[in-house]
């Protein structure tokens, strides 16, 4: 049986990011670009004004008797004539700076009287210009493949006229729940029955990675069923199914997709809670089988199928980062396996402090509703004490910061 991080690196070294394709600069958002992207042209374009001010010849702008107002260049105006010694030219920021001129001096610093400027202090040349290509030269490469597109990127990509750009593809992720007792949320349950709340949960899971959701539904505990649904699905690009994959005489799910091509690269993991778990694939395309109980489900949905995802759509980090925290509270823990404890996380006197979420029992699902984080317990220790330094992954929308 593999361990935590065994399972994990079979299954990152078992996906490839998928190809790319080109999309808007909106639809691109969030995304990893698939191609390196250079500039077009200089950023700035031309030699222009970074402050509403005058135009001056800085070595001759010194002058006695002030400068004579030459020309009014406002942002958007297609330039002035060349600059003659002695004059100054009214100019407004982002306006191209008229030839000759190589220093603005902003309005703060002139006296105007009777048409004249006159400088209150020297001015150094060069001062509140923004050169041509000082920022990003044409042929720059300024944005590398591999880069998640965000409003940076997308500012660079509109300052240079692009509308579209290379990013890697979303995949298709179908989504099975199986079971006999299941029944699609919304419909009257009968005794014995409990709405799915897998599918809806691992498709929400999906869409938060940044990745497309299909939801095949229910499958019941029956060969023909399964084979029905789970053929459909691995026509994804990956496929994640719940339950039916423990040591049950209904537990089919395994035997189902060996039958229809699935080479099984483990089953089991050596984790708390989340062990009942299958991993294989077909034709290179992902199978997930998680396990059905709600909270593991989740669990294992967050330390495996997340990251494989995050991979396949072109991501280069695609685990969360572990940040210490304090434990408040103990946690009990069996040394032998990894173990994942729900966490509230709060920082407060400069440190960040962690307490148990509630019952770590996999059937509460309070526990994982009050979390902020998975604290990723190291094999070899037993119960954890209070004042222990834990490291844990901060999910969803963090934690909240209290004044000391
Ligand atoms: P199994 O792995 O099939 O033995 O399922 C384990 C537990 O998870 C059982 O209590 C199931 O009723 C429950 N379960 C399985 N699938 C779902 C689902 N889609 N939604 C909610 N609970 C489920
Ligand atoms: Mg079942």
């Amino acid at each position: 049986m593999p361990s935590f991080e065994e399972a994990r690196s079979t299954i990152l070294d078992a996906v490839r990011p998928l190809g790319a394709e080109v999309v808007s600069l909106l639809d691109a958002t969030g995304r990893v670009l698939a191609e390196d992207v250079a500039a077009t042209r200089d950023l700035p374009a031309w030699d222009n004004s970074a402050m509403d001010g005058y135009a001056v010849r800085s070595e001759s702008a010194w002058a006695a008797g002030g400068l004579a107002v030459s020309a009014y260049i406002p942002a958007g105006s297609p330039g002035a004539e060349p600059l003659e010694p002695g004059t100054a030219a009214r100019i407004l920021t982002g306006a191209p700076l008229p030839a000759g001129a190589d220093a603005v001096v902003p309005f703060e610093q002139v006296e105007e009287r009777d048409g004249r400027v006159i400088l209150r202090a020297q001015v150094r040349a060069g001062a509140n210009v923004r050169r041509q290509g000082e920022d990003i030269r044409a042929g720059e490469r300024a944005v590398a493949a591999g880069t998640v597109v965000g409003a940076a990127e997308v500012s660079f990509f509109a300052a240079s006229s692009r509308l579209s750009v290379p990013v890697f593809r979303r995949p298709r992720v179908a989504i099975l729940s199986t079971g006999d007792e299941l029944v699609e949320a919304g419909a009257p349950l009968a005794p014995g029955k409990i709405h799915d709340s897998n599918g809806p949960a691992v498709a929400a899971a999906v869409k938060e990675v940044g990745a497309e959701p299909i939801l095949l539904g229910i499958a019941r505990d029956t060969p023909e069923s399964l084979r029905r649904k789970l053929g459909e699905g691995l026509r994804a690009d990956a496929l994640v199914t719940s339950a039916g994959v423990s040591k049950g005489d209904r537990d089919l799910v395994r035997e189902v997709l060996a039958e229809l091509g699935v080479s099984q690269l483990f089953w089991n993991v050596d984790v708390k809670p989340g062990r009942p778990m299958a991993f294989g694939l077909r034709d290179g395309a992902p199978v997930f089988s998680l396990p059905g109980n709600p909270v593991s489900t989740l669990l294992t949905f967050e330390e495996f199928v997340r990251p494989a995802l995050l991979k396949m759509m072109g991501h280069r980090r695609v685990l969360r980062p572990l940040v210490p925290a304090v434990l408040q509270d103990a946690l009990r823990k069996k040394a032998g396996r990894v173990s994942l404890a729900r966490v509230r996380l709060e920082r407060s006197d400069g440190a960040l402090r962690a307490w148990s979420a509630g019952d770590q029992e996999t059937g509460m699902l309070r526990t994982t509703l009050r979390a902020d984080g998975i604290a990723v317990l190291p094999a070899e220790w037993g119960d954890v004490r209070p004042g222990t330094t834990i490291d844990v992954q901060v999910c969803g929308g963090g934690f909240e910061v209290r004044a000391a």
